[in-house]
């Protein structure tokens, strides 16, 4: 089986293309992976390894028409993870959202038409629900996003959704919780809290630090993520939980713990524009129908990734 992974060296896709080439993932005898990546800021070429059998490393941009062309025929499947996906950069500059997330989907699925691919999954997140009060979202739940990343995501599914109706594409989505877990960029809270915290910093909190995030290890995403590749059904979504609700608060005070810190290096600082409140998914779908379950406890899982941040400061020190 050949697969394309766009996105390849950001922090989730080069979880999925290592574990895919480590053959971490039964049912598959051999598999040959294209890695694809600009290697913009986020993205890093030592996240994959610098040289495999099985391992194509291609520098390029999903928006690029005449190199999705190129490169995407011959590919059985493709699992697509590259966008622009840090909410704070979208509301400073929301055109590069737009066209990376939603152009750059729909001409990558353009290719996979022309080039025959069997197989797509378009990974999107929890954020285009928009933020709830009570209760879970289904995936059924109105698409509501509330900022220029999730809006760009929620467009691009619902690009992915007309290709799948209008063209007979065999594509499905997934939409996930917050992921941790090592080599995630250290803007984002979890690795930014805790590399802070190891040089002598403060966390700082948004608002009162009440929003609640769920919270998955991005090996239990990236399992989701490749059960829905061989087992999904064309057209359908599929939430991808991590059943750990807590306020970043909580989270705050759990890293302070990890890090040996004390409670009074978390600083609060004024809220993000539109920050979404609270975020829930409901992921029976995917538990029943495809037979998934997080596997990595989150007190263990985040344990280990702060103990990866603390033995690997070359990673987060230079830039890739
Ligand atoms: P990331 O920023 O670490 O990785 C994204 C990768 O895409 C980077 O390596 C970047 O260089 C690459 N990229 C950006 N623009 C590109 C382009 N035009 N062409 C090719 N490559 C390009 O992000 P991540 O956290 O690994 O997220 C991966 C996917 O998962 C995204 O689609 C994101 O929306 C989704 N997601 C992430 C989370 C999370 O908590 N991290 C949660 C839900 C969904």
């Amino acid at each position: 089986m050949r697969v394309l992974v766009t996105g390849a060296a950001g922090f989730i896709g080069s979880h999925y293309t290592r574990t895919l080439l480590a053959g971490g993932y039964t049912g598959l005898d051999r598999i040959d992976v294209t890695a694809l990546d600009t290697l913009g800021y986020a993205g890093r070429r030592d996240n994959l390894p610098a040289e495999h059998p099985r391992l194509t490393f291609v520098r390029g941009d999903v928006c690029d028409p005449a190199l999705m062309r190129d490169i995407v025929p011959g590919h059985d499947a493709v699992v697509h993870f590259a966008a622009e996906s840090h909410v704070d950069r979208s509301l400073e500059a929301a055109g590069v959202f737009v066209r990376v997330n939603v152009q750059g989907t729909q001409n990558l699925l353009e290719a996979c038409l022309g080039g025959g691919v069997e197989r797509v999954v378009h990974v999107s997140t929890d954020e285009v629900y928009g933020s709830l009060s009570e209760g879970s979202w289904t995936e059924d739940s109105p698409l509501l996003p509330n900022n220029p990343y999730s809006a760009s995501k929620a467009a691009a599914d619902l690009v992915v959704r007309s290709y799948v109706r209008t063209h007979g594409l065999d594509a499905s989505i997934t939409r996930c919780t917050n992921n941790y877990g090592p080599r995630q960029h250290v803007e984002k809270f979890v690795p930014r809290s805790i590399t802070r915290l190891l040089t002598g910093g403060e966390i700082t909190l948004y608002g009162d630090g009440s929003h609640v995030r769920e919270w998955l290890h991005v090996d239990d995403h990236c399992r989701a993520v490749h059960l829905v590749l061989m087992k999904g059904t064309a057209g359908r979504v599929y939430n991808v939980g991590g059943g750990d609700g807590l306020t970043n608060r909580l989270m705050a005070r759990t890293l302070l713990n990890l890090c040996g810190a004390e409670e009074s290096r978390v600083r609060a600082v004024a809220d993000r524009k539109g920050h979404d409140r609270r975020y829930s998914l409901d992921d029976t779908r995917i538990r029943e129908e495809l037979g998934y379950a997080p596997q990595v406890p989150f007190a263990e899982g985040l344990a280990r990734t702060v103990s990866w941040y603390r033995d690997h400061p070359e990673w987060w020190n230079t830039p890739g």
